[in-house]
Order: structure tokens, then C-alpha cells, then sequence
């Protein structure tokens, strides 16, 4: 085995690795990455790790790549095959593996793929990707390579759920599997729950000839949207490309942005719960805090990022923890990571706990007006330092705001709210706005393009966001 000098650090993301296919990320570097990673968990005492992959095109040869590495580490390895993020992490925590990788480019476009990295359950982020980086470029196989086996767990994972949840006969539900993990999985967990379900791009197809599997893009989500509103379904779900992010559509066809949702799922668990610590993330409407308060819970406020949510609720104990991504982990009578699958079935629950429309669920929430998170194009060198010189504006003059600057800036005025911050993943700002009514969310969209406009970062996709 060679090494790869050239291994480019910046793969080595925040919450992952990740690059362009055959560009940045081949198969002999994540052979590489596989053995730097397989030699520093074995220093730990770790044996076994599990491998799984989505169903981008280039995903099984990454898998086979960063098993072989892990071998070359002295790593035993149990390969999964292709499967959503959520049944790899379930199969670490089943099989009782030391930690698991997972070759997903998620939601990305169709020339990326990626590595989400987990010891155990949680997963491998931040500078620790880093300090692997480092390791990496001088890793040397270990004397006696490890073992690979492989295991379908589907069935396991599909009885574990069948086992938690049951539901009443008459159930219909539509869904969009964006032709990513979701479909093979989903599909037959319903059906052996005793729900109907129809589904729009259940194939899975690494080109994503109709849309990127992302649930919280409003443009992807239309065609569900329709579906629902047209046909006779209790609700909507989308699944993003690995299925560790959730879209939820209410029976009038009326998208639920997930942070809603999150308080739905807060305010059911803290009934079994009183009391207990919910974490959201700085994205999340502020309706939540004043929810989860009403609700009897602890609300505990995050930086963004799933990696860091999940770290949080290991810290506090949370029985519950979400972002506006669709990121919902659910401690309290769930396994504690992001799976999809397992708050889809949730929300069924909860409705046909209390006999009630997926409406109903947020009836009492007011209603406000807010934009997506809207990205905002900024240049990797610049975009920290505008993040800096936008908290310094708004902590010189808050203009009758309350600041919040645990990731980036963020201020809660009277009828609504502004967040900008720097996306860890992209090049881009990401800024989201909400107010009370429409005139609200154009007054403060007015503050933030004003202090925006003083800085090297293109406004468009604001404007345009505001306008719609
Ligand atoms: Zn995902």
C-alpha cells in the first residue's frame, strides 16, 4: 500500500470528511483514512468497527476501500452493505462494535461523497478530524491485519421498530425517498406496521435524476406537498439522501419545518418526563424555548451541528435533542441518534395517541413568517471574519435586541428574530429571519441586509429570500 502524501486536508471537514469524487476523495485515500483511523482507535483498545455505505455510485468501492484500511490496522470488520445512516449507527450500537463508518455524501450533490465517523454511537468531529489528518499522512499498517465479515442486519433493525411502536389499522401516508438510502428500509417498515404508504422516487439512484434528497429545501419537497394535499394521507415525510434528516408535510399539504416538530415530539415526552433537558439548536425558532418552558421542560440552547447536539445530550441527559435540519435524536424511549425512520414513526404515534390531525399538532403555535435558511456565498478566507465583524455590529448597537453570540449572531427582538452565522460545511453564510407577520420579517431582513451590505459577501440569495 502506498501513502498518499498529497491526502488533501481539506476533506477533513468539521463534522465529517468530505470531497469530490475521484477529485479530492478516491479510493486508495480512503484506504488511507480508514488505516490512520483504525490505528488511533486501536491504541484505545478498539477490535471491531462496522461499515456501511449509501447508494451514490461510488459508495461501494469506498466501502471496500475503508475496510481494507481498517484491516490494514488490525481492526476486525463487520461490513453491513448498503444502508441509510440511522441502521449503521443501530448496528454499532447492536452489534456492540468499538465504532462504525459510513460512506455517505448525504444530500450533497451527485460528484460528492463523504465519511461520518462514529466511536460507538458518537460521532468522530472537530478537531479530532483534524488530529486524524495529521495521523493519517504517516500511518504504516500494523503487523497483523484484521478479519472482515459481512451481515445484513435490515431485519433486525426492522424488528427492533416493529417491536416499539404499533399502530391502528387505516393509517395512509405519502413519501419522498428522493431516490436516496430511504426507500428499501422505510417502505417495508411501514407495510409491517400495517400503514399504507405511497412513494414518490423510492428507487435509490446516486444520479438523483429528480431532485437532491433534501427534506428542507422547500423546491425539493413540492412534488410531496401536492401529493399530500391531493390525496387522502395523514401526513408527508421526506427523507434526506441518508435518512439522518426528517421533512414532515401536514394532511393539508402544508410543510412543518422541523423545529416545530421538535417541540411536538418536546411537549409528548416531557408528559412521560416532567422536567426534562431538550436541546435545540441556535436555527430553531424562538417559539421553542417559551414551548418546551410551558411544556414543563428544560430548554437548552446549541450551536448548530449534529455531531455537537449529540455530544450535548450525552453531556446534560437530555431525553431529546433537534435542529432545524431535520436532525431529530430521540433520547427518552429511543435509541439517542438522528434516525429518520424512528421520528416518522413518532409522529404517527403521537397522533394516534391522541386521536389527532398532524395540524392539530401545531394548532396553538402562533403562526409567523420566516425564510428558510437562506445561504449566503462568502469566500472560505472571509467567512469567519465577517461572522466576528457582524457580532461586533450588533453588540455595538443590538437596535433594541436581545444578543445571543454562541454561534454567530443572533438577535430576539418583539416580533421575530435574525440568525447569522458561518455554515461549517460550505462557503456560505447562513442567515434566517422570522417575524410575526410579513412586515415584521421585512423589517429586521432590513436590518440584516443593512449590516450584511458593509461586508465582501453576495446579498442575492437574501434578497431573493425576503421578496418570496
Ligand atoms: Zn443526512
Amino acid at each position: 500500500m502506498t501513502r498518499d502524501q498529497n491526502l488533501p486536508s481539506g476533506i477533513f471537514r468539521t463534522y465529517d470528511i468530505r470531497g469530490i469524487v475521484d477529485e479530492d476523495l478516491t479510493a486508495p485515500r480512503v484506504r488511507q483514512i480508514g488505516l490512520g483511523l483504525g490505528l488511533r482507535l486501536f491504541s484505545e483498545g478498539a477490535r471491531t468497527m462496522t461499515v456501511g455505505h449509501d447508494i451514490r455510485t461510488s459508495s461501494p468501492d469506498f466501502g471496500d476501500a475503508m475496510a481494507a484500511g481498517l484491516c490494514d490496522a488490525g481492526i476486525n470488520v463487520v461490513e453491513i452493505g448498503e444502508v441509510p445512516t440511522p441502521v449503521l449507527y443501530w448496528a454499532v450500537k447492536h452489534l456492540g462494535s468499538d465504532g462504525g463508518v459510513m460512506i455517505t455524501g448525504s444530500h450533497n450533490p451527485v460528484n460528492y461523497n463523504g465519511l461520518k465517523i462514529t466511536r460507538g454511537v458518537y460521532p468522530i468531529w472537530g478537531d479530532e478530524l483534524q488530529e486524524l489528518y495529521t495521523e493519517c499522512l504517516t500511518a504504516q499498517p500494523a503487523e497483523t491485519s484484521g478479519q472482515r465479515s459481512t451481515h445484513n442486519l435490515l431485519d433486525d433493525y426492522l424488528k427492533s421498530r416493529t417491536d416499539r411502536f404499533q399502530f391502528p389499522k387505516g393509517i395512509k401516508v405519502a413519501i419522498d425517498c428522493g431516490n436516496g438510502t430511504a426507500g428499501p428500509v422505510i417502505i417495508p417498515l411501514f407495510e409491517k406496521l400495517g400503514i399504507e404508504v405511497d412513494a414518490l422516487y423510492a428507487e435509490p439512484d446516486g444520479t438523483f435524476p429528480n431532485h437532491l434528497p433534501d427534506p428542507e429545501v422547500p423546491k425539493y419537497m413540492k412534488a410531496l406537498c401536492d401529493k399530500v394535499a391531493q390525496g387522502d394521507y395523514v401526513c408527508g415525510f421526506g427523507f434526506d439522501g441518508d435518512s439522518d434528516r426528517v421533512g414532515l408535510i401536514d394532511e393539508n399539504g402544508k410543510k412543518i419545518s422541523a423545529d416545530l416538530l421538535l417541540l411536538a415530539f418536546a411537549r409528548h415526552l416531557l408528559q412521560q418526563v416532567p422536567g426534562g433537558k431538550i436541546i435545540y439548536d441556535v436555527k430553531c425558532t424562538d417559539d421553542i424555548e417559551e414551548g418546551i418552558r410551558k411544556a414543563g421542560g428544560e430548554p437548552i440552547l446549541s450551536k448548530t451541528g449534529h455531531s455537537i447536539i449529540k455530544e450535548k445530550m450525552r453531556e446534560t441527559g437530555a431525553i431529546l435533542a433537534g435542529e432545524l435540519s431535520g436532525h431529530i435524536c430521540v433520547g427518552h424511549g429511543g435509541d439517542g441518534f438522528d434516525d429518520a425512520f424512528f421520528a416518522a414513526l413518532l409522529t404517527l404515534e403521537i397522533m394516534s395517541s391522541r386521536n389527532c390531525s398532524c395540524s392539530d399538532l401545531f394548532a396553538d403555535i402562533p403562526e409567523k413568517v420566516s425564510t428558510p435558511e437562506v445561504k449566503i456565498p462568502v469566500s472560505e478566507e472571509n467567512k469567519f471574519k465577517v461572522i466576528e465583524d457582524m457580532v461586533a455590529i450588533f453588540k455595538n448597537d443590538p437596535q433594541g435586541g436581545k444578543i445571543i453570540d454562541l454561534d454567530g449572531i443572533r438577535v430576539s427582538f418583539d416580533d421575530g428574530w435574525m440568525l447569522i452565522r458561518a455554515s461549517n460545511t460550505t462557503a456560505n453564510l447562513t442567515a434566517r429571519i422570522e417575524g410575526r407577520d410579513t412586515q415584521a420579517m421585512q423589517r429586521i431582513g432590513a436590518i440584516v441586509q443593512e449590516a450584511l451590505e458593509t461586508q465582501p459577501v453576495d446579498i442575492a440569495p437574501l434578497k431573493e429570500a425576503l421578496q418570496n
